[in-house]
């Protein structure tokens, strides 16, 4: 069975921003959608979950961490699997140093300067 892809953490990772999500009381599934999900249903729950992001206070927390552990699943910091994957392959190898705030430089570097307050969808 072939092993499905994990976040690789950095060790140095703080978690209290998640205590302040806008998706702490949602549920989960909006963020992630079922296996095998494509189209429009796919498509309109991004759009949801983007939109709770959107009005986020820790979303550069979110997408940072995000960025740095390589998270392959879900949508986080505003940006779906697809956006974060296109960013991904632009990074050097997940064994290379990676400092807080290297992921928001990564998501500017691939999209310019993005309001994070500002919904992606
Ligand atoms: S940016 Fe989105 S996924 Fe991240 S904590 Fe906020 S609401 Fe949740």
């Amino acid at each position: 069975m072939a092993q499905l892809p994990l976040a690789q953490v950095p060790a140095d990772m703080q978690w209290d921003w998640q205590e302040l999500g806008a998706c702490r009381d949602r549920e989960l599934s909006l963020f992630f959608h079922p296996v095998n999900a494509r189209g429009r249903s796919r498509r309109d729950r991004e759009a949801a979950a983007k939109s709770v992001c959107g009005s986020c206070v820790v979303r550069a927390e979110c997408l940072d961490y995000a960025i740095r552990s390589r998270e392959p699943y879900g949508v986080w910091g505003g940006l779906s699997e697809d956006e974060r994957e296109a960013i991904f392959v632009t990074l050097p190898s997940i064994d290379s140093s990676r400092e807080p705030g290297d992921g928001l430089r990564a998501v500017r570097d691939a999209l310019g300067d993005i309001d994070l307050l500002a919904v992606t969808a």
